[in-house]
């Protein structure tokens, strides 16, 4: 479970500048859920995750992760709860190392075991099981460089990842706007397997509101560093096409 109290950020503070990207949010994201955030440019979605994950400091309020207090806890010894796919394929992989490397440091960033990690033939069998399931036809190809892949193989593989080290939250800032169609069904199908079936929470910033619509069990909509909506199950599942456009008008 997440949980966000009074959490406000200022970028610039007393500056002329000033930009009051998120204003006093509340916020608790169970474990297992699948949540979806839209909202305008500039609204502040990626700034709640960069706060989640530890890139950002919130200015005052605090960030709670299964009860514990984590405000003060850098990104890098957050890994253990929070994992993360950017909407660059290129960011969160290594281009010149190969899959299968990839996949080991993903392990090793995570778990913080002893450097030999990952070298064992079943994690090997392990990561070619787990791509075998993609039905992308990569399981074959561990060796191959990930900077050779396509943009939504490289996002799916990340994806992969997060599933397979042990942080209990996948945060994903639009990770399908770079990708074609086909590709973002893909990596959204992804999602929801490892959303149902790992059983890991998720939560989804995305500018597609059919995207929103079809995936996800809980829906917020952020405005101007404020959460304007918030729908659960029930409530997400009456939303429809017209309706989700009119919040945006
Ligand atoms: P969104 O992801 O919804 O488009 P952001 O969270 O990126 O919005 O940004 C929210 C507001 O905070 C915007 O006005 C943005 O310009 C500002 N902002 C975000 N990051 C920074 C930063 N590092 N420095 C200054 N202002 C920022
Ligand atoms: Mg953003």
């Amino acid at each position: 479970m997440v949980s966000l109290q009074h959490i406000t950020k200022v970028f610039n503070k007393g500056e002329i500048n000033e930009v009051r990207a998120l204003d006093d949010i509340h916020l608790t994201i169970n474990e297992g859920e699948f949540l979806i955030i839209i909202g305008a440019n500039g609204s502040g979605k990626s700034t709640l995750l960069n706060i989640i994950q530890g890139a950002e400091k919130p200015t005052e309020g605090n960030i709670k992760i299964n009860n514990v207090d984590i405000t003060e806890i850098a990104e890098y010894q957050r890994s253990k709860w929070v994992a993360r796919v950017f909407q660059n394929p290129n960011n969160g992989t290594a281009p010149d190392l190969t899959i299968l490397e990839n996949f080991r440091l993903a392990a090793l960033r995570s778990q913080q075991k002893s450097l030999t990690i990952g070298l064992s033939t079943s994690f090997k069998k392990r990561v070619q099981e787990n791509i075998a399931a993609l039905e992308m036809g990569l399981e074959n190809k561990i060796n191959q460089l990930m900077g050779s892949l396509s943009g939504g193989q490289r996002q799916a593989l990340t994806l992969l990842m997060s599933m397979m080290d042990h942080s209990e939250i996948i945060l994903m800032d639009e990770p399908t706007a770079a990708l074609d169609p086909k590709s973002s069904q893909l990596v959204l199908n992804l999602a929801d397997k490892i959303n149902r079936i790992n059983g890991k929470t998720l939560i989804l910033i995305t500018h597609h509101l059919k995207d929103a619509l079809q995936y996800g069990n809980r829906l917020i909509q952020m405005k101007a560093g404020s959460i304007a909506l918030d729908l659960n199950t029930q409530e997400k599942r009456q939303l429809t096409l017209p309706k989700i456009l009119d919040l945006f008008t």
